[in-house]
């Protein structure tokens, strides 16, 4: 019977019923499984030596023949030893198997065989060591460029590279294409066949780059097809026309808005007077001020008379803003109100019935904002502050509160991820980008020191407390099991935060305000020491990385981060944004005791810029984009060929292709996009929860 793609892998040569289970360990079930199946990296093995001139250091093909009866000798049990002496025009080898008793009954003294491996010399004495070996001619496992596949306990290389090769050999007929023949000529990108074949068997890396290529593009495009699509679903809702001009607003600012803030509003007024709804990221690095591009958001919502609701990711958040545009919009007539799990009983009910009866112009708070019973008389716009720390549902979980016509959304990020990756991430958003810090913020100095700095770091605290200034000093938490951490150092001293609080206070600065904050404690205690911090009752406020997003004191001069190994390099930028917002010099102190040469260097790139893309850039191609973002947060699919740091011009090309190709057949209707209607529907199925 031919083979096909369908064919099940039981009962294929070397594959009984143990095996096709492990085999579907992998995915494998059927033939044409295996075509998707894809090395994760390869060993040449196309070079081919003669004996005498086998290079010593890597590992190389040589012809030879072998030249008498294999030889086992059985060293101790567990331990036998096949011995082999083989021949070519230039010398003789000495090749030891180890455990393979078989190897004497396979070998057959005369024959010509091919071994691949690393030939050592001593003197005029030529050995090899576990070699693969093949009857010459055969050219399966060597003279070519061997595919290296995951596996699993119980199935070898070989055994997949055969299942492979068969596949390629025979089921490639047929395979359906995705792409269509337009595209792949305007981006010079191979057919399936051609791909499926080299990806896994080329003949040489030019043409594994050309199938890579090709793979990668695909998946990238049918990923940012699906992005596009939504995008344009969105776009086609009918949404509330507010007005509201941007100079009217910035007249409220105690200060001058920057350039990008200013242009920030121009894209904000621009879609809320559209006439669609508006789905926008506005994406600036801390400090950046994008507190008042988002109260200028509410103050239009509120001067069309409708609502607006603004969430953070916590309490400590939404009470700090709830509080600075209470001040800043309140003498505009803005009704602001906070809500937070703190609000309770009559309190809260009170709350509620103003909210339903239109006695609230902006409600802030945390995902209280859009639990049951929460009930909007028109909300207009949805503000999410950090959205990084909520999921898409949750946006749109809040989205539906706004009844029959969809509310306005604006999305405010500090992570400054690549502005391709931004357009992934936030699939459908529109982006603005703040990139220009308010003036007159002196840039924070960044160091690096180790555990024998401790004592002249606490009388750096102590001074800059004598003239007045506050302290930020962060640890990771052992309570919060490791959020931050990635790299666990063994023997590292992690400081739990209560304790280390405790042991400043009374032991290191007997003599200075000394509180502390972390996710454990009550709302309300968090709050009352915050709000002490703020207004200069604290000198020192010790803290887990709660203050991580959005805190605000001007006077805070210096943040001492313990552990830093522990934390991204996007985190501690965050962190370290937490200071340098006032006039004053401003410091950070990364404290580690590591040794890691790697774990310094990362911390170094730190200490020598300030600029927040940089930093993502960075640690985004030493970690990738889970880290940027904290684990499955960041709402991108797991990629198979794809990789999104090394890939990123092609990312470029795909999403601009996947937007041209929707913007002409936004439905995928056309017959030709049939297969790539059905593929991009698959990926968002596998991924609804990520990709709404
Ligand atoms: P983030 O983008 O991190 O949310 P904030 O909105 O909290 O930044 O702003 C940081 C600080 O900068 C605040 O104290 C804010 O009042 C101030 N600020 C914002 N915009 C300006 C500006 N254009 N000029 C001067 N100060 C500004
Ligand atoms: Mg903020």
């Amino acid at each position: 019977m031919p083979l096909t793609r369908e064919t099940p892998l039981t009962g294929l040569p070397g594959v009984g019923p143990a095996r096709a289970k492990k085999l579907e360990k992998l995915g494998l079930h059927t033939l044409g499984d295996t075509l998707e199946h894809l090395p994760q990296r390869y060993e040449d093995r196309r070079a081919c030596c003669a004996i005498a001139d086998a290079p010593e250091d890597r590992p190389c093909c040589i012809s030879a023949v072998v030249a008498a009866q294999p030889r086992v000798s059985f060293v101790r049990r567990g331990l036998s030893l096949v011995k082999v002496r083989a021949v070519d025009g230039t010398g003789t080898v000495f090749i030891t198997f180890f455990n393979q008793d078989y190897i004497r009954e396979v070998m057959c003294t005369g024959q010509t065989y091919v071994f691949y491996g690393t030939v050592e010399r001593q003197g005029n004495l030529f050995s090899m060591t576990n070699p693969v070996f093949e009857r010459e001619g055969s050219s399966r496992f060597t003279g070519l460029i061997m595919p290296v596949y995951p596996l699993t306990a119980g199935i070898s290389n070989n055994l997949l590279a055969g299942l492979t090769r068969r596949a390629v050999d025979e089921c490639l007929d047929g395979l359906p294409e995705v792409l269509p023949a337009r595209l792949r000529k305007a981006h010079q990108l191979c057919q399936i066949q051609y791909a499926r074949k080299h990806i896994h068997y080329p003949a040489s890396f030019e043409e594994l780059a050309i199938a890579r290529r090709r793979l990668v593009f695909e998946e990238l495009f049918i990923l940012t097809c699906g992005l596009a699509q939504l995008k344009d679903r969105r776009g086609q809702g009918s949404g509330r026309v507010l007005a509201g001009e941007p100079e009217a607003f910035t007249a409220l600012l105690p200060f001058a808005p920057t350039g990008a803030q200013r242009r920030a509003m121009e894209d904000i007024a621009g879609d809320l007077r559209s006439g669609k709804v508006m789905n926008r990221l506005v994406q600036g690095d801390v400090g950046s001020g994008k507190t008042a591009v988002a109260a200028y958001g509410a103050w239009t919502a509120a001067r069309n008379g409708v609502q607006c609701a603004m969430m953070a990711p916590t309490e400590l958040l939404a009470e700090q803003h709830a509080r600075t545009l209470e001040r800043l919009l309140s003498p505009a007539g803005v009704r602001v109100a906070l809500l937070t799990a703190a609000v309770k009983g009559r309190e809260k009910k009170a709350l509620l019935a103003a909210l339903a009866a239109g006695e609230i112009d902006l409600l802030v708070g945390t995902h209280a904002l859009f639990s049951e019973g929460v009930e909007y008389r028109e909300l207009g716009l949805v503000i999410a502050d950090e959205q990084h720390r909520f999921g898409v549902a949750q946006r749109s979980a809040l989205a539906e509160k706004g009844g029959v016509v969809p509310p306005h959304v604006l999305v405010m990020s500090a992570t400054p991820i690549p502005r391709t990756l931004a357009l992934i991430v936030y699939g459908d958003l529109d982006v603005s980008v703040i990139n220009e810090l308010p003036p007159g913020r002196t840039p924070v100095k960044t160091v690096l020191v180790g555990e024998n700095k401790r004592q002249s770091m606490y009388g750096f605290v102590r001074k800059q407390a004598a003239e007045g200034r506050q302290v930020y000093i962060v640890c990771p938490s052992v309570e919060e099991n490791g959020g931050a951490g990635w790299e666990d150092a063994p023997g590292l001293d992690l400081k739990a935060v209560t304790a280390y609080a405790r042991e400043l206070s009374e032991r290191v600065f007997p003599d200075l305000r000394v509180g502390f904050v972390h996710g454990r404690l009550k709302s309300r205690e968090k709050e009352a020491v915050m709000s002490s911090f703020a207004g200069g009752g604290l000198d020192v406020l010790v803290s887990t990385t709660v203050i991580e997003v959005g805190v605000d004191v001007p006077n805070a001069s210096l943040m001492i981060i313990e552990n830093a190994e522990r934390f991204g390099l996007s985190q501690l930028h965050q962190l370290r944004g937490r200071v340098g917002r006032g006039t004053h010099e401003s410091w950070c102190v990364l404290v580690t005791s590591s040794r890691s040469e790697t774990a310094r260097e990362r911390l170094k790139a730190l200490c020598a810029t300030n600029d927040g893309f940089e930093i993502a850039e960075k640690d985004f191609q030493l970690r990738g984009p889970g880290d940027l973002f904290g684990t499955r947060q960041h709402g991108l699919p797991q990629l198979k060929v794809a990789d999104f740091a090394a890939d990123m011009e092609l990312l470029k090309e795909a999403q601009a292709a996947a937007e041209e190709l929707i913007a002409s057949d936004p439905e995928l209707k056309k017959p030709s996009h049939r297969l790539l209607k059905r593929r991009v529907r698959e990926l968002f199925e596998k991924h609804a929860e990520l990709l709404n």
